[in-house]
């Protein structure tokens, strides 16, 4: 092994134990079993070909517009409308992640636009927690997650309810922040609130700071979906480097929320201009709750390796980087206390330790 203070390698990086806490399901899929589920439905697909659609799908992603990076989404849902297509995408799913080394993970998924053709929103969730749990060697938490533009966040709240016990371990609300704040869901969050039950809030990805506001003062989110533009509360001297927080920035940090940042897909979207300048260096540096996500593989085209390994290139990240970002993620994932102390002491720890000494 290299010397404790060499940078670490793609292959350490792949080689670490590591926790993703936002990925989402339908945004993941393996571009082969897209082509093999739309051929035995007949959904028509843009391209033919397997390496032709996984490259259109990151074309969409680098597109650069809104509407092209959510088209793909509208083939992948498309094909994942049966039992047995959502048993199967979340078990191979989870075969991905624990090939790129993750340990635990809680992806996402939102039950009502898997309805399409007959499916309940329970039969969708059980469908999909079957998947999950069929892979050994690793444990993935389900988030659900309500479509922030509709109307059924209370019922999905309730759905995450009613599984909480077998494999949903949070909630969580997506799709367009503009015009949509999170207080336009409150009852969801008040509903899970009375019950201590998780949620997390995609907030502060496009939309700013008076969404991540909302997200935490009146919806009480234990975490952010993205959070990045909490920057925005944030004024570094350029010639000094050093970093005046505002009121919400001191509070997000001082209360530990932790963000569930998410670098490419920022830069897909317009959201950082690139790696190096996406705010995560920034944030990690002053020591926020960070931890870096993949939110969407197939069309990022990226693994949480890969994104490690960028921001370790772009930011000089070192081995106690790496190993605060995993404690970060593993002490913020949606799992009862007993079960994050035992990922960290039993797994996460001892390897950067073992790390260290072998080194
Ligand atoms: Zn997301």
């Amino acid at each position: 092994m290299s010397s404790p203070n060499a940078p670490p390698t793609p292959e350490e990086i792949h080689a670490a134990p590591k926790v993703l806490l936002h990925d989402h399901l339908d945004g993941g899929l393996r571009a082969s079993t897209v082509v093999e589920l739309a051929a035995r439905i007949g959904h028509e697909l843009p391209v033919r070909g397997v390496d032709e659609l996984a490259a259109w799908f990151q074309a969409q992603g680098w597109s650069g517009s809104l509407e092209r990076y959510l088209e793909p989404f509208s083939h992948t849902i498309a094909v994942m409308q049966t039992a047995d297509a959502l048993e199967r995408v979340a078990a191979e799913c989870a075969e991905d992640l624990r090939a790129d080394g993750v340990v635990h993970a809680e992806v996402r998924f939102a039950p009502e636009l898997h309805v399409a053709q007959g499916l309940s929103l329970d039969e969708v969730v059980g469908a999909v927690v079957r998947g999950f749990a069929s892979v050994q060697g690793m444990s993935v938490g389900t988030l659900v997650t309500a479509m922030r533009h509709a109307a059924r966040s209370v019922e999905v709240a309730e759905l995450a309810l009613r599984w909480r016990d077998r494999g949903v371990v949070g909630f969580d609300i997506a799709g367009a922040e503009a015009g949509y704040p999170p207080t336009r869901h409150l009852d969801a969050f008040q509903l899970l609130q009375r019950d201590s039950a998780h949620f997390t809030i995609h907030a502060g990805e496009a939309f700013g700071l008076p969404s991540i506001w909302e997200a935490l003062h009146w919806c009480n989110a234990d975490r952010l979906g993205h959070g990045v533009r909490i920057v925005d509360d944030i004024a570094v001297d350029p010639s000094t480097g050093e970093a005046t927080l505002g009121r919400l920035a001191a509070f997000v940090r001082d209360t530990r929320v932790p963000l569930e940042l998410c670098p490419t897909s920022n830069v897909q979207t317009g959201a950082a201009a690139s790696i190096a300048e996406h705010p995560v260096g920034l944030l990690r540096r002053l020591r926020f709750r960070v931890t870096v996500n993949t939110d969407n593989r197939l069309m990022s085209g990226v693994t949480l390796s890969s994104e490690l390994t960028a921001c370790t290139a772009a930011f000089g990240w070192t081995w106690e980087d790496l190993r605060r970002l995993t404690l970060n993620a593993t002490k913020s994932a949606f799992l009862p206390f007993d079960q994050r102390v035992r990922l960290m002491n039993d797994v996460v720890k001892p390897w950067f330790a073992e790390r260290a000494g072998a080194a």
